[in-house]
Parts: structure tokens; sequence; C-alpha cells
């Protein structure tokens, strides 16, 4: 297990997360597959916990890594081919709660309407599931993928695809912090509220 200090921890668990599938479901335990890939990287979690990345993932850090390549964690859940969420739009009430939950934007709709998934950019990470108040997103075989357990090349392809959704969506995300924390300043500003720099 990997267990090396300061910069060169730093390097493996880029290195790590290069290799998962960026889902970011949280299957593994963690909050998303930078948190994951950096816990491995400290030698505090092993290899076999990522169900989107199954076997070929499992394989891919035990050559990275120089560890034993053992079955996936059924803790964590099971291999599956590829799926896709789909909204019963005759169901939805237009809450958006599904479109906070998902982490590659691939929800489209805006409150009080319904909304509906884009496919090329849904992993079937299933996070939008639970926070449905009308549990009416389901999970399907995907409609352009094999339905059958995907080898390197195929986690490898989607998973730049997800990268740069979640990263997209996290700038978008901080923007949106950003722009709140200055108008709550200026509110404040224009009370005459005395406000202290972060
Ligand atoms: S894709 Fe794998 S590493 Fe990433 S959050 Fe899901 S289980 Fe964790
Ligand atoms: S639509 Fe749902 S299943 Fe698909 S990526 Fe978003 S949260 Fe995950
Ligand atoms: S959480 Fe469910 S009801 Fe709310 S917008 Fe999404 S799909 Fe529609």
């Amino acid at each position: 297990m990997a267990t090396a200090e300061g910069p060169g921890r730093a390097s493996i668990a880029a290195r790590v997360d290069a290799q998962l599938p960026q889902t970011q479901c949280t299957r593994c335990g963690f909050d998303g597959c930078r948190p994951y890939a950096e816990a491995v990287a400290r030698g505090e979690a092993s290899i076999n916990r990522c169900p989107p990345g199954g076997r070929p993932v499992i394989e891919a850090l035990s050559r990275l890594l120089g560890v034993r390549a053992v079955a996936l964690d059924p803790d964590c859940g099971e291999e599956t081919p590829p799926r896709v969420a789909m909204i019963d739009e005759a169901e939805c009430i237009g809450c958006a709660k599904c479109i906070d939950a998902c982490p590659t934007d691939a929800i489209v709709g805006a409150r009080k309407w319904m909304h509906t998934v884009i496919a090329a950019d849904c992993s079937g990470c299933e996070l939008c599931l639970p926070p449905c108040p009308v549990d009416c997103i389901s999970l399907l075989p995907h409609p352009a993928l094999p339905d059958e357990l995907p080898d390197a090349a195929a986690i490898a392809r989607r998973a730049s695809r997800f990268r740069a959704l979640y990263e997209a969506r996290t700038a978008r995300l901080e923007r949106d912090r950003q722009r709140r924390r200055a108008a709550l300043a200026a509110r404040l500003d224009e009370a005459g509220v005395r406000t202290q720099a972060p």
C-alpha cells in the first residue's frame, strides 16, 4: 500500500485519481473520486472500493501501486453495465432537487418545469434518486453503450468527459458562492453594517 509523504503522496493521489471513473458516486465511502484517491495514497483505503471502475480499475491500481489485485469489496456495491437516469416527466413536479445533486450537470430543467436527463452526460451515479420527493427517476440500460461491463478503455473514455463536467460544475458553484458573498457584503455595507474580510 502506498504511504509516501508530502509531494510524493500528492503525486500518487493524482495518479490514482487519473485511473478512477470520475462519477463522484461516493460508493467507495468517500466524498468523490479525489478524496478516495487521497485515502488510497495515504494507505488508508484499499484499491477495491470502486464499483463503477470494477475489475479494470482494481487491476490498474494494483499495477500502479504494486499491490495485489483483490475482488471488489461487496460492501461498496457491484459492477454494472452502463446505466442512465430517466425521469418520468409526467410525474416530475419540477422541484429541481435532482439538479442540485447531479455531479455532472446532466439534468436540465427549471423550477416548476419538468426535468430531463442528457444521457451522454449521465454517469448513472444514482445521486439524484434519493432527493427526488416523488420517486420519478429510474436507472435504465444506457441507450448508446453496450449492455456489458466496461473495459479499461471504455471507463477511461467516459471518465475524461465526467471529469470535465464535474470540474465545470465545481467552478460554476464557486463563482455562484462568490457572487452571493459579494451581494451580501454589498447589502450589509448599504445597511451600514461593518463586515470583516474573510
Ligand atoms: S467512481 Fe469510484 S472512486 Fe469515484 S466516487 Fe464512485 S466509487 Fe468512489
Ligand atoms: S442524472 Fe442522476 S444518475 Fe445521472 S449523473 Fe446526474 S445524478 Fe448521476
Ligand atoms: S427531484 Fe424529481 S420531482 Fe424534483 S425536479 Fe427532479 S425529477 Fe422532478
